[in-house]
């Protein structure tokens, strides 16, 4: 079903070759076909293993965070506006992501002011 959905594409990079079903999680004691389908992808076996690795990386960051901090980026991506206008959502993250060497150096100082605190 989930192939048939996606036309037998891989939904990151449109190939047609080695496609698999990625589950975006786990539930302990549940069945691989007792997911809903909007939380299943058809990825080719080189996307699968990228976003495998992508969504553990997300994981581990995410331990730095509160569940109220998190509760924030649950909010940011089911926000109306992801929905219907994609692009320019991810735009706009984008335009954040590009100024990461200014954040990187406004981290240093802010590491800088909590060692002296
Ligand atoms: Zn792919």
């Amino acid at each position: 079903m989930v192939k048939s959905r996606a036309g037998y594409r891989c939904q990151d990079c449109s190939s047609s070759r080695n496609l698999e079903v990625h589950h975006c999680y786990y539930m302990y004691g549940r069945e691989p076909w007792e997911y809903p389908l909007d939380t299943l992808r058809c990825l080719c076996r080189d996307c699968h293993e990228k976003r495998g690795m992508l969504e553990t990386v997300l994981r581990a960051k995410f331990a730095d965070l509160r569940s109220d901090e998190l509760e924030v980026f649950k909010k940011l991506i089911s926000n109306s506006k992801l929905a219907y206008n994609r692009k320019a959502f991810f735009e706009f993250l984008h335009s954040i992501g590009d100024m990461d060497s200014d954040m990187d150096q406004k981290y240093e100082e802010m590491k800088k002011i909590k060692r002296f605190s």
